[in-house]
């Protein structure tokens, strides 16, 4: 079925062309690097908290289509959720790339289910996953209470 490998493509090319979360948050609360090494991939996530919700998301920085359009997919995903529900999304997209059997994901995970092809090349699911990452060290920080 190309059909469908075509449309997660296109999707794919959507995310990462587009600049919508693509800018400098100088106001963020949270802001942290990801560096994926293997790739050249090198992004900063930025994130403004208000409460216990996430109001919004941005990213910055050079990458693959496959780590862009994933950070992208994050910005949209997140911004609006709260921190738990940012919490049990990472848990979930880790467990989309990695897992034996691929997790069902929540309607607001968005687009993210087109990088599903991403688990059949265990190098690009590192591209996949900086972003998810990033935002897992935001997380913990968060937890610990210090920004
Ligand atoms: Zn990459």
């Amino acid at each position: 079925m190309n059909l469908e490998n075509d449309l997660y493509k296109e999707i794919i090319l959507d995310h990462y062309k587009s600049k919508r979360n693509r800018y400098i948050m100088e106001d963020a609360d949270y802001r942290e690097e990801g560096v994926n090494p293997s790739c050249g991939d090198d992004i900063e996530l930025f994130l403004r908290i208000e409460g216990d919700m996430v109001t919004d998301v941005s990213y910055q920085g050079v990458g693959c289509s496959i780590c862009l359009a994933s950070a992208n997919m994050l910005c949209d995903a997140l911004t609006g959720r709260n921190v738990e529900e940012a919490q049990s999304l990472l848990r979930m997209v880790k467990s989309f790339f990695t897992a034996d059997q691929v997790p069902d994901l929540p309607d607001y995970a968005g687009d993210l289910v087109a990088l599903e092809g991403v688990r059949s090349y265990p190098v690009r699911i590192k591209c996949a996953l900086l972003s998810w990452s990033t935002l897992e060290q935001i997380l913990s920080q968060m937890e610990s209470g210090s920004s």
